[in-house]
């Protein structure tokens, strides 16, 4: 392992446009810098004034994405997991509401000794605190964070202004990336690079220079672009990295790493060169582009209409643990997005599930679209369509098992119907007066819990394990008193919390692959090591074709 004496840092900041993929670059640069032996860390700001994401609407904003110790966070958070293989923690995520909580409460603890708390520089002296203290906590040799947003915004300034004040300390520990958007108007057809040294002002205004520039664009950077990027923005030619378009995110570390943006941060951070080991990227990206036999996964759920732009945002681990799977077994996964209310509409019109190789319900909250999903899961359980049901998926096959097979007509969940005679899933009496109360903010069940796997079922033989643990981010449960009767019905309590005997996973006999989780695997899935239950899913889905 490579050590270094003094802790370095990547900032890595947004220029012309949000979404042109801050977090996949500081992803690549993280496993670059980790491919050459560092200890890496990665941090993401959100500018938002929300204490953590829990609160914000995952098709504004974008999946919640959680770590093990409980934390809400932004679905960069996953980028960062899945691209360094390492869990990150609270620490690792930080948002204005929390810095400002954080500050306001050591005035009140008289943490200030009298002194005026000024925004600056006790905010940006209490962002780097949270870097240092993350950057320390992984014992990291480099720590990269991603500031979101674009620069030029009010919202971010503070933390432009923390990176100002780091760098001015100690100049050779601090390098500043500038992801910016290169577009090619189609009246014209030549690729702009106006708005990026606009970007670059910006950034020059907030008194940073960028050493860097990432310029993301449709197609590669051309020699007249990139010095025209070189003179106007003040960064040397050979630190404009290109960054085009590219089928699969993973390509992203092999693709920068061949024009050595590993060796040019070094240099930029003042260490030696170093030799990359990517290795196991190149033997992945392989891997995606054999995968030729077509794996066709509905993902069913409600939607608001607002696009499959923001719903690949809202699920974005959920699709690539499904890739991850796939690739793992040689297939090449195509993914749908149907629409339960439809379900609702035509009750018939469930059949067209027949057309998918495994179906799975997503994580979801309230009452839309609801009873199109519990049609949708009676289809595929009595049709023996393989499915895997996270979280809401696990408790809708709960209801769908106890009124169809059960009986039990009036099954609910008392998020929908708070007054159903029959509630397979309820609420603990804590958690009820968190609702009474409106504390929703960071009070679900979250984080990683342990859950006992029963010896010899179809979970235990995926895990290849006794206990596992994984993440959860909900607020209602299954309700043992109905545990008996589903598990001799043959919906097999299968997976059970060894500390509060709560049901965590359900499997039904005699069907290729059904399976409900109350938490969420996807969080836990990654590129070179992908989640047991959905590679279970792709091999039983495999299976069932083939027969
Ligand atoms: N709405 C359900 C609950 O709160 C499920 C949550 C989820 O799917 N993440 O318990």
């Amino acid at each position: 392992m490579a050590k270094i004496r003094k802790r370095k840092f990547i900032f890595v900041v947004g220029g012309v446009l949000s979404g042109v993929g801050k977090g996949v670059t500081s992803a690549s640069i993280g496993a670059i810098m980790k491919a050459k032996g560092f200890s890496v860390t990665a941090l993401k700001i959100d500018p938002y004034v929300n204490v953590d994401a829990g609160t914000m609407n995952p098709l504004e904003h974008g999946e919640v994405f959680v770590t093990d110790d409980r934390d809400e966070t932004d679905q960069d958070m996953g980028n960062y997991e899945r691209f360094l293989d390492v869990d990150l923690t609270s620490l690792n995520y930080m948002t204005t509401g929390r810095v400002y909580l954080s500050v306001i409460e050591a005035e009140r603890a008289m943490k200030y000794k009298g002194k005026c708390v000024q925004v600056v520089p006790h905010i940006p002296e209490h962002i780097i605190e949270r870097i240092e203290t993350a950057a320390q906590h992984a014992h990291a040799d480099i720590t990269i964070i991603e500031i979101g947003g674009t620069v030029g915004e009010y919202e971010n300034i503070l933390f432009l202004e923390a990176a100002r004040m780091m760098k001015l300390r100690d100049p050779e520990s601090v390098a500043m990336v500038l992801v910016s958007y290169l577009p090619i108007p189609s009246h014209i057809g030549e690729m702009k690079t106006k708005p990026t040294q606009h970007a670059a002002r910006a950034l020059n205004s907030a008194g940073l220079q960028a050493d860097m520039i990432v310029a993301r664009g449709s197609t590669e950077l051309d020699v007249p672009r990139r010095e025209k990027l070189a003179v106007f923005c003040g960064v040397r030619k050979e630190y404009c990295i290109s960054a085009p378009d590219v089928s699969s995110i993973y390509e992203i570390p092999l693709k920068m790493e061949e024009q050595e943006i590993g060796n040019k941060l070094l240099s930029i951070l003042k260490l030696p060169k170093k030799t990359t080991n990517l290795e196991p990227w190149e033997n992945l990206v392989k891997r995606v582009k054999n995968g030729k036999r077509e794996l066709k996964v509905a993902v069913v759920g409600k939607y608001f209409g607002t696009g499959n732009f923001t719903l690949a945002d809202s699920y974005i681990s959920v699709i690539e643990a499904i890739k991850h799977a796939s690739w793992n077994q040689s297939v090449k996964p195509v993914l749908e997005w149907v629409d339960s209310e439809d379900f609702e509409k035509d009750p018939t019109s469930v059949k067209k599930l027949s057309m998918y190789d495994a179906v799975i319900v997503p994580g979801g909250f309230g009452t839309r679209g609801v009873e199109g999903i519990i049609t949708a899961i009676q289809y595929v359980r009595e049709c023996h369509i393989p499915y895997l049901g996270l979280c809401y998926g696990m408790q809708l096959a709960c209801i769908e098992f106890a009124r169809h097979v059960l009986k039990k007509t009036s099954a609910h969940t008392v998020e929908v119907n708070p007054h159903t005679s029959e509630p397979i899933i309820h609420i603990n009496p804590l958690q009820a007066s968190n609702v009474r109360e409106q504390k929703y903010g960071g009070t679900m069940r979250l984080g990683a819990y342990e859950c006992v796997l029963r010896y010899g079922t179809r979970v235990h033989n995926a895990y290849k394990t006794d206990t596992i643990s994984e993440r959860h981010r909900h607020r209602y449960e299954f309700n043992n008193e109905y545990r008996e009767a589903l598990d001799t019905a043959g919906l097999r309590v299968v997976g059970v919390n060894p500390e509060t005997d709560l049901v965590e996973i359900v499997e039904l006999e005699n069907h290729p692959y059904f399976v409900g989780v109350q938490f969420h695997p996807e969080f836990k899935s990654r590129p070179m090591n992908p989640h047991p239950l959905f590679v279970g899913l792709v091999k039983a889905a495999m299976k069932v074709r083939t027969s």
